[in-house]
């Protein structure tokens, strides 16, 4: 089956790295749709952050509305079953004795390649878009390329199409993954995500900081504050 190769389909979570590749998408491709998984996430606030950053894009970048497709949000509440972590269950946020923090789903990433990739399939898309990163402070496995890659050749494979993936975000720090959304979109866009896209794993929402809401305490809340504020750094570096 050909699909298009102007064409893609953005894994969305709500989340900053997904916000900034939603927006490579938008720069890149002629037609962008949007998918995002419910898996019983203890976190309303992060799915209704999905709406709002598709919605502000689409009110703030006119050149992207004319891009921007369908939206799907698709249950997946079997994931939320198998897996007790502190996305799905009322646990504190902790590393885990394998190494990883509690928040890993056990190979989330592969099912929601499949998911998107039936999706992409139905509407013709040839192209995946996502914004996995392998420079992750947690390092979970199924972010890594080398699985992503392998992954995406089974969907071409399984599904006798020419499927491709684009992981703008796979090797940058989150300092330069600010940069890149800066390079899509100016200030609007950084601001934008600062102000509409969720990471914190507390849900919090009631307090603003200068790198967006969140508990400030919490795994998701340091790292993102730390990338706000290298981003911030090199942004003032003279010759920057
Ligand atoms: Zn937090």
């Amino acid at each position: 089956m050909a699909l298009k190769k102007d064409a893609a389909v953005v894994l969305f979570s709500g989340g900053q790295d997904s916000s900034i590749a939603l927006a490579f998408a938008l720069e890149r491709h002629a037609r962008v749709f949007t998918i995002g998984f419910d898996y019983g996430q203890r976190h309303v606030v992060e799915l209704e952050a999905r709406a709002a950053v598709r919605r502000e894009i689409a009110s703030r970048f006119p050149r992207w509305a004319l891009r921007l497709g369908e939206d799907a949000l698709l249950p997946l509440d079997a994931l939320g079953r198998i897996s007790e972590t502190a996305l799905t269950r009322d646990i504190a946020y902790a590393v885990a004795e394998s190494g990883l923090p509690n928040t890993f789903v056990p190979g989330r990433n592969l099912a929601f390649l499949v998911l998107a990739a039936a999706f992409a399939y139905r509407r013709g898309a040839g192209v995946l878009v996502g914004g996995m990163c392998e420079t992750d402070y947690s390092g979970y496995p199924d972010c890594r390329a080398e699985a992503l890659e392998a992954q995406v050749r089974a969907l071409r494979l399984g599904m006798d199409a020419d499927l491709t993936l684009e992981t703008p975000l796979m090797r940058l720090t989150k300092a330069q993954s600010w940069m890149l959304a800066e390079r899509l979109g100016g200030d609007p866009l950084v601001e934008l995500i600062v102000e509409h896209s969720h990471s914190c794993y507390r849900g919090e929402r009631a307090t603003r900081r200068d790198w967006g809401y969140g508990c400030g305490a919490c795994a998701a809340c340091e790292l993102r504050a730390r990338g706000y504020h290298a981003y911030l750094a090199e942004k003032d570096r003279p010759g920057a």
